[in-house]
């Protein structure tokens, strides 16, 4: 049954009471607004728990408010070394509470001097919500059921989202070897707590810890992606909902948290599918895997696959044998400590410790018959499963009303893009990082804005491997391959050419495809994938006519030319498109141009032969509605190419960003894209997604870069 925090309160035990006087001098000297002066103080303890004692502190002034506060503090008694660190605990939640948006109790004071209550402690905010011990919910609506869940997912993908090294966190542990250390810990404390004159040890426990020791993911040996902060301890019971909106406002008990492999977590939270460890008198292995899946509890690989759109990471399926027999170990290893503390007398909660040593047991045994099962978990999630309220959701959204993206790529890559992913990978560590110190070579040379031969043979080995135009989103491929194969003169299905329309991805699923390209500076253009190219490909494909269709987009798709796109002017506030100048104005079947453009990015490259020009055909009509594309042939008479601009001090050759004068440039009126008037318009669609590409590529460039493995870094 779901419970009100204040329903878990209980008398204090005796055998943790605490000297109320020193605690309310204390508190009243170092809790900021503690209600005073000389409050009466009522002491209760939480009642669930078994590790550091919880108590909530409830004070009142005479004629004043009531406050409460909750009290955490180290067991009395003989300790395992390293245990019960209150300390920390203080560390992690004030780091979080002040920098992130992870939900936390705030902390108000540390006192680490053992002689005020008899071991430190720290004070926090009480916080009035639900708790729901039992994992299967009893008692609640499903539908009540699956938020809960998906926000329990979503609030450990918060933590896990956590940049430890912008809170101040980042010596809170080591990341690498976590399973290891780990496996090593646990193991050790299992020992301490078993054998002669303890609680009789297990002999599949000491099998299992030796599994796991021959069988940590390699993954783990890194400090890379996948580590940061862990909670340690991320279960139902440890997190504080929204007493109506079924939200997590607070995650608790922190005890365990370090830095580390998190993916450790996230087997840990899934524990309840797979066995019931709350402290009761049953035998079975329970879990709901065994039991059925309770109404509205979502099923375990829906959960992951809010848990992994919501922190960006990969499916679980690899190692997913491993993480969860630790979590299973590590259970273990703690209920044995905590029967082990029962039976010495001291354990903080009570009489249900007398199950622990039993469900520790119960534990290990599932552990096995878990490692022996020949199927774990599916390869890849079930297509369909929907992630409501996504961060991500916009981009699902931007294919409604063309295509149906049902059974689509959703925010756990699919198959299809984790097989595409690997092959990009291989492809530039094969073909890309070899070259790059011969590209750079000549783009430092006199020669600098010429063509790399090798550039080019590249681009056909990726055409011909199907990395190819990767960023056309399936609806802009839709309309071009209408547009383009009615007649079937152009690309025809089924031919080889087919794959000039992209791979038939969402725009989330290129953008675990643009992290890949971004590690190097000249990937994206071997791929076809780089801007501006990609962006005036966009154009095109959605808003060319088919005769522009022919004549410039066929040659950009298959990589024969390049493009620019010249929007931005030297003497007006460019972010604004509205303040642009250039002129486009009607003469007969001509448009007349008249402008000044710079950072038109690819324009100094030999290739580039078609310009997208923003410029305005009305300068009377309403604000957004004086500007129109239009397309430029950059050999028409007039269009003078002035010179490549730098940025932070590199010309980007051969690639480069021109300054281009416009002098009465006439081209056919067939050339408007869309029609006048629309520029604008056109431009949220292209900037948007332009942008996203770049900065997708440029992220991972500089990640790169700080690696030291950039080659632009290598020359410098
Ligand atoms: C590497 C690179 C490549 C580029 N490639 C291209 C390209 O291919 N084609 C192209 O057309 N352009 C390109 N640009 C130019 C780029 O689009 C512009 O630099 C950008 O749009 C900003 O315009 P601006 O430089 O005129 O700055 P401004 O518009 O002058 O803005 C300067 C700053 O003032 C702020 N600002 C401006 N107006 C206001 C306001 N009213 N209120 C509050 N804040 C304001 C802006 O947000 C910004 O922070 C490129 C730029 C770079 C660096």
């Amino acid at each position: 049954m779901a419970k009100l925090t204040s329903e878990l309160l209980r008398p204090v035990d005796p055998a943790h009471a605490l000297d109320e006087a020193a605690l309310l001098r204390y508190a009243a000297a170092n809790v900021p607004g503690f209600p005073g002066p000389a409050p009466a103080l009522a002491l209760t303890q939480f009642g669930h728990g078994q590790s550091n004692p919880t108590y909530c502190i409830q004070a009142s002034a005479p004629g004043g408010g009531i406050r409460r506060y909750v009290l955490r503090k180290k067991p009395p008694g003989v300790i395992l070394q390293s245990a019960h660190a209150v300390e920390r605990e203080y560390q992690v939640l004030k780091a979080l509470g002040s920098h992130t948006d992870v939900p936390v109790p705030k902390v108000y004071c540390l006192c680490t001097d053992a002689n005020v209550i008899g071991t430190p402690f720290y004070i926090m905010e009480y916080m009035e919500g639900i708790i729901y011990p039992d994992s299967m919910l009893p008692g609640v609506a499903p539908s009540k059921r699956r938020a809960i869940y998906f926000s329990t997912a979503k609030t450990l993908a918060a933590i896990h989202r956590v940049d430890v090294n912008a809170i101040g966190l980042q010596k809170y542990g080591r990341r690498d070897n976590y399973c290891k250390r780990q496996v090593e810990r646990w193991e050790k404390q299992y020992l301490a707590s078993t054998g002669e004159g303890k609680p009789a040890r297990y002999q599949r426990m000491l099998d299992l810890a030796r599994w796991l020791k021959e069988n940590v993911p390699e993954e783990d040996s890194s400090a890379g992606a996948g580590t940061g902060l862990v909670h340690g301890d991320f279960r139902a019971d440890n997190l504080v909902f929204h007493p109506t909106e079924d939200r997590v406002i607070g995650v608790i008990d922190w005890e365990l948290s370090t830095l580390g492999n998190q993916m450790c977590d996230v087997a840990y939270s899934c524990l309840p599918y797979i066995i019931d460890a709350t402290l009761s008198e049953r035998t079975s292995y329970g879990g709901f895997q065994h039991t059925g899946i309770p109404d509205g509890i979502p099923q375990l690989e829906e959960y992951l696959s809010v848990y992994c759109s919501f922190s960006a990471r990969p499916w679980p399926a690899a190692n997913w044998k491993f993480y969860v027999a630790f979590s299973l170990f590590r259970g273990a290893s703690i209920y044995a400590g905590v029967y082990h503390r029962w039976t010495m007398g001291n354990a903080s909660g009570g009489e249900r410790a007398k199950f622990a040593g039993r469900i520790a047991n119960t534990m290990v045994d599932c552990a096995c018959d878990f490692i022996n099962r020949e199927h774990v978990l599916q390869k890849q999630p079930s297509m369909g499963f929907q992630v409501s309220a996504a961060p991500w959701q916009e981009f699902g959204r931007e294919q409604e009303g063309s295509i149906s993206t049902k059974d689509q790529g959703k925010f756990v890559p699919s198959e299809k893009v984790m097989h595409l992913r690997k092959k990009l990978m291989k492809f530039i560590e094969d073909h890309i990082y070899p070259m790059e110190s011969e590209f750079y070579k000549l783009a430092q040379s006199t020669s600098r804005w010429t063509i790399h031969p090798e550039e080019e043979t590249l681009k056909a080995l990726a055409k011909k491997e199907g990395l190819w135009n990767l960023f056309i989103p399936l609806d802009s491929a839709a309309r071009a391959r209408k547009l383009l194969f009615e007649d079937g003169s152009l690309v025809s299905p089924g031919s080889s050419n087919d794959l000039l329309l992209g791979a038939g991805l969402t725009n989330l699923e290129y953008g675990y495809l643009c992290e890949i390209m971004g590690r190097s500076v000249w990937a994206p253009q071997i791929f076809n994938c780089a801007a501006p190219d990609t962006g005036n490909m966009e154009v095109l494909l959605r808003y060319g006519t088919k005769e522009q269709q022919k004549q410039w987009l066929v040659p950009l798709l298959e990589g024969k030319i390049r493009s620019g796109f010249a929007m931005t002017e030297p003497q007006v506030a460019s972010s604004d498109a509205t303040n642009i100048e250039c002129s486009i104005s009607r003469q007969g079947d001509f448009y007349v141009i008249n402008g000044r453009k710079w950072w038109t990015s690819g324009a100094m490259d030999p290739r580039c032969k078609i310009l997208i020009l923003m410029g305005k055909t009305d300068f009377s009509a309403p604000k957004h509605k004086q500007q129109s594309m239009i397309l430029v042939d950059i050999n028409t008479p007039g269009v003078q190419i002035k010179r490549p601009l730098l940025v932070f001090g590199f010309d980007d050759a051969p690639h480069g960003h021109a300054e281009i004068v416009f002098e009465n440039v006439r081209v056919p009126v067939t050339n408007i894209l869309l029609g006048e008037g629309r520029g604008f318009e056109i431009a949220q669609v292209r900037e948007a997604r332009s942008w996203k590409t770049t900065s997708l590529h440029e992220a991972n460039r500089g990640s790169r870069t700080r690696n030291g493995s950039d080659g632009r870094e290598g020359l410098k």
